[in-house]
């Protein structure tokens, strides 16, 4: 796989990402295994992800009615150890983003989710019948902003939104300064962590139907909360579509 670590870094600005900028028109290479003129995704990586036909297979519904939609997995088999698991490419390609800031990879994702969406049965932004009134990011709080200086989420939830002609509205929804980052907690920690997590930003009085956007959802709690605060401010119902599924059934450890 190409390293794509010494120009990943944000604090080097955008202008280190001009040759990859200029290969998403070419178009460029595949930001998983690099595989030339395969941007968004090589036809192998987004097999190895588990990506269906471009389109966004639905899930159990989360806590509050959240119906899920994803794009692929975070897991895999590994090839060599049947015991073992390991990130998807599309795991690989997010984590490039996320961690190392290799904006080339987020705009990838970005347009993958896009189209993928818009692909899917419940889109363009429909959920059944019913057309979504916003979109929303899940937001950072504001010491996990200053610290990646990009929130994942609204990097993939903007161009969605422009592409399905929703109203892109991260101002809807806050999060608390004190609510820790998701990962490396269990799924207990993860609820308790999340119940307090989100505020109402600047809700109108009829925010409608909506649609969360999160870059990877393991538990649910995240999307759940989320959704409950929308829910308690007027929202008529709330769906999520991310990226990467972590747990084969997100709400499994519920029991
Ligand atoms: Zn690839």
């Amino acid at each position: 796989m190409a390293d794509f670590s010494s120009s990943a870094s944000p604090a080097q600005g955008p202008l280190v990402s001009w040759s990859r900028w200029l290969g998403w028109f070419a178009p460029g290479p595949c930001p998983s295994c690099a595989a030339p003129g395969r941007a968004p995704l090589c036809a192998a990586c987004r097999t190895g992800s588990g990506i269906i036909d471009g389109s966004l297979p639905a899930v159990a519904v989360l806590e509050n009615d959240v119906r899920l939609l994803y794009l692929g997995f975070y897991w895999r088999p590994s090839a060599s150890n049947a015991r073992r698991r390991e990130p998807t490419p599309l795991a690989q390609a997010l984590h490039r983003f996320k961690f190392g800031g290799d904006r080339y990879a987020g705009h990838c994702l970005a347009r993958l989710f896009a189209e993928a969406l818009s692909n899917s049965a419940a889109a363009p932004g429909r959920a059944g019948a019913k057309r979504y009134d916003a979109v929303v990011p899940i937001p950072l709080s504001r010491a996990g902003l200053a610290a990646r200086r990009f929130n994942q989420s609204a990097w993939l939830a903007r161009p969605l939104a422009r592409r399905a002609r929703i109203p892109y509205r991260p101002g809807w929804l806050q999060r608390h300064g004190d609510s820790e980052a998701q990962h490396g907690l269990r799924a207990a920690a993860r609820r308790t962590n999340m119940h307090h997590a989100f505020r109402a930003g600047l809700l109108p009085q009829r925010p409608g139907l909506v649609l969360l956007v999160d870059d990877v959802c393991t538990t649910g709690s995240t999307l759940a909360a989320a959704a409950r605060v929308l829910c308690d401010g007027g929202a008529v119902a709330v769906g999520a579509a991310v990226l990467i599924l972590a747990e084969a059934n997100p709400m499994g450890d519920r029991r």
